[in-house]
């Protein structure tokens, strides 16, 4: 329960924070970090997740932890 975090009111497993992220259902997901990124559209803490919408891909995603603002290393 320690990888826990609050995002957007709500507290969040690191599965969820993926699924936040993906838009959908995730297989896996690595702990939640937090990052020194600032969010681009309201200045909030974002916090950084890694994992896998599928068994060929790795993602690593971030979330704003106050608005809808995500982000991916996807091209
Ligand atoms: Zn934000």
């Amino acid at each position: 329960m320690a990888d826990n975090r609050v995002v957007q009111g709500r507290m969040v497993t690191p599965e969820a924070l993926a699924e936040l992220i993906e838009g959908e259902d995730v297989m896996d997901a690595e702990a939640i970090s937090e990052t020194d990124r600032e969010c681009p559209d309201c200045g909030g803490d974002v916090l950084e997740v890694g994992y896998m919408p599928s068994v060929t891909e790795f993602v690593t995603g971030w979330k704003c932890q106050d608005c809808d603002w995500a982000d991916t290393d996807r091209d």
